[in-house]
């Protein structure tokens, strides 16, 4: 336990002024009072409470905060009163230690009343004066470093939730990042010891057979930054349990294939620097995609700011790298306890999160459904959602970004359907204003409004975009007959047939299809692949450019025949090996090609280029070099490409015509997105290698309809 002098010289080493007699008065008066009380551990009570304030100290807290830390629990548990309190220490102790104990009170209703009314409470106690969460939060990190104390399992699962559900994320929303993870922790190690442990001694084993590989790393990037000349502070840690379980839980990947367990640290002078610095690593290491984000351009919601990113950095380990400044790093360690530091009494009126709690406030006040309320903010606390009122003061829910157009939607469908024009606190406005919270918004309909496939883009809901999807669909099925018609035409003559309904009969079923209609529609939408149903209906008579067997379902079964994909010699392989090449980025002959060996399947072929290969960056014995036979075979292999088109009369017949003449095969083709201007598409064709895909891509790039043709890769 933390001995009298030693919180006091605490203190005094960041606040010269502090107070110190009232912070002995307060340690002296809490050892009395609490007396000979004790703790589940065993321990004096009042270890607790200067436990409390010793942590506190961390975060250089002025003396009202830590004289506050010493007599939080006097009220709850002691005959002391506030009055007394009030004359002992003074107005300002007398207010948070009031706070503080109000909020204890709600935790103990907690299993009485709905927990929804409970956090109500609790959100309007800790409103008064946002350093009571800072104890309250304090209070909870010791409470959960003894929990292990506490004899009932019910209670310390108890005690473990509503940590994980109520003061974990209060502690991320207010930006204290230490306190949201240690207190996450803590309770993950309570409510799951299995998955913990597991991940613990993962870890440990690694640790064992890499070394410590987090110095290395730190004294590589130390270096990189110095060359570059950027004057830079880099620290390193491993990532906690709980956020290592929660990111295998996210993307559902075992802990063999998550390495990026390490984060590192870079601190620069300047915003330019943090820029450069990131310059510097982006160009040594290859980048992990999808980690890259610019919390400097675009802050948290908390105020946080830094650049993110993640790189497969020194030695091939993943790693992620924050970087930022001295002050956005003060900010992101202290969050709202910076606010409070001594001699520094920034008004927190102003700050960020007294804002969102402001706001949250203003909703409950306003008579929201406390327990919808509260299943959207428990763990989503920080998606900032928008509130919104109907005219007649109901609680419209939506996401952050959500329209007119959203909200039209989350009250009735057909409000939805037939929305003109909105108005928001009494103005007209435009139906792809973003709303605000606290707005009032009224919906102006007209019965001979129908969904406009434009709302698609800015709807931020997925009611919104359902339905909108579904009225256009409904409108895009006469297109896909149209398309569905010409391609089948195309395909029937190419085989010396002819297309008509009668001779499609007979093959219905087998497509999954209940009339001639329905599908021509699916050959059209993409549904179904032209080529199967030519093939159906003319078996045998193989086209000029012979369709290649190869389909999806090649995965599952390589070695159908002797013409499939697994036949083809590659250089590196041994013969007989099965092959197959990955749906992911439809490698061609004439590529630079790699082969992933899969236990028990064979090798799967990627593209050199290929996103897919990330996942096997640090698995290096199961990568093969391979190489496409110099004399090739007559086979052709089926290329994606992603074409962008306008939405005009004739332009997807302008494609497909195209495209026969320059003897692409359609294999299948799906559309991936359509707005009135223009539409996506995933087109399936049917090449020789990648220079008669280049050449259909150059004569596509010449047509005045198609606006972006790209190799597909995903
Ligand atoms: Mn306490």
């Amino acid at each position: 336990m933390l001995r009298q002098y030693e919180l006091v010289e605490r203190v005094k080493a960041y606040d010269p002024d502090a107070n110190e007699d009232l912070i002995n008065r307060a340690y002296v008066y809490s050892v009395k009072v609490h007396g000979s009380q004790q703790r589940a551990s065993g321990d004096p009570y009042f270890a607790h409470p200067v436990e409390v304030a010793g942590i506190l100290t961390r975060y250089r807290l002025d003396t009202a905060t830590i004289v506050t830390a010493l007599l939080h629990d006097t009220v709850e548990d002691t005959a002391t009163t506030i009055d007394e309190i009030e004359k002992g220490f003074g107005g300002e102790v007398a207010k948070l230690v009031d706070g503080v104990t109000k909020l204890s009170k709600i935790e103990l209703q907690s299993r009485e009343e709905s927990q929804a009314e409970n956090f109500r409470k609790f959100l309007l106690a800790m409103s008064a004066d946002l350093r009571v969460l800072l104890v309250k939060l304090a209070d909870r990190l010791h409470n959960m470093r003894t929990l292990k104390y506490i004899a009932s399992e019910d209670k310390r699962r108890r005690i473990a939730r509503e940590t994980l559900e109520l003061y974990a994320p209060l502690a991320e929303r207010i930006g204290m990042r230490d306190f949201q993870e240690e207190l996450q922790d803590l309770a993950f190690a309570e409510l799951n010891r299995d998955a913990r442990d597991s991940i613990v001694r993962r870890l440990e084993f690694l640790a064992e057979r890499g070394g410590d590989v987090v110095p290395r790393i730190i004294g590589t990037l130390e270096e990189l930054m110095k060359a570059e000349s950027i004057e830079a502070k880099i620290s390193g840690r491993k990532k906690t349990p709980f956020s290592i379980w929660k990111k295998m839980q996210q993307k559902a990947v075992e802990f063999e294939q998550l390495s990026d367990i390490m984060a590192f640290r870079v601190v620069v002078k300047t915003v330019a620097d943090c820029y450069r610095a990131l310059g510097a690593l982006h160009s040594k290491y290859r980048v992990v995609p999808g980690r890259f984000k610019d919390y400097i351009s675009l802050p948290k919601p908390n105020g946080y700011r830094s650049l993110h990113t993640g790189v497969f950095g020194p030695g091939g380990h993943r790693i992620e790298v924050q970087i930022r400044t001295e002050d956005m790093h003060q900010f992101a360690e202290l969050g709202l306890a910076a606010h409070w530091q001594y001699k520094q009494h920034v008004a927190a009126k102003d700050t960020e999160a007294y804002r969102w709690l402001r706001g949250l406030l203003d909703i409950l006040e306003q008579g929201a459904d406390a327990e919808e309320f509260l299943e959207h903010t428990k763990l989503e606390m920080f998606q900032d959602k928008a509130f919104c009122f109907t005219p007649h003061g109901d609680l419209i829910e939506l996401p952050r970004g959500a329209t007119p157009v959203d909200f039209a939607y989350a009250v009735h469908s057909e409000i939805g359907d037939h929305c003109v024009g909105a108005k928001i606190n009494g103005r007209m406005v435009p139906l792809r204003t973003t709303l605000k919270n606290g707005d009032q918004v009224e919906i102006v309909t007209s019965k001979a409004q129908t969904p406009s496939p434009e709302w698609e883009r800015f709807v931020v809901t997925g009611k919104a975009r359902a339905r909108i999807r579904r009225f256009i669909r409904l409108r895009q099925r006469q297109e896909y007959l149209d398309l569905g018609q010409a391609m089948l035409e195309k395909a029937f003559v190419a085989r010396g047939g002819a297309f008509t309904g009668k001779v499609v009969e007979p093959v219905l079923r087998q497509f999954g299809q209940a009339s001639v209609e329905d599908l021509v529609a699916a050959v059209g939408q993409g549904n179904v692949s032209v080529g199967d149903v030519a093939r159906a209906v003319i078996p045998g008579a193989e086209t000029v450019q012979a369709p290649p067997k190869k389909k999806k379902d090649d995965a599952k079964k390589p070695k159908k025949d002797g013409k499939d994909t697994g036949a083809i010699q590659l250089k590196g392989l041994i013969p007989g090996m099965a092959v197959h090449f990955a749906g992911c980025c439809h490698p061609l002959p004439g590529e630079r090609i790699v082969g992933i060996v899969t236990t028990g399947k064979g090798v799967t072929v990627h593209t050199i280029d290929c996103d897919s290969l990330e996942a096997f960056a640090d698995m290096p014995e199961r990568w093969i070099d391979v190489a496409w036979p110099e004399d090739g075979d007559d086979q052709t292999r089926v290329g994606r490409l992603h074409v962008t088109v306008s939405n005009e009369p004739g332009a997807l017949g302008a494609i497909t015509t195209l495209i026969g003449k320059y003897d692409g095969n359609i294999q299948n083709l799906r559309f991936t997105a359509r707005t009135t201007d223009f539409f996506d598409m995933l087109i399936d064709i049917a090449v020789r290698d990648v220079r008669h895909l280049t050449t259909i891509i150059a004569a596509l790039r010449g047509q005045k309809v198609v606006a972006a043709v790209e190799r597909a890769r995903s």
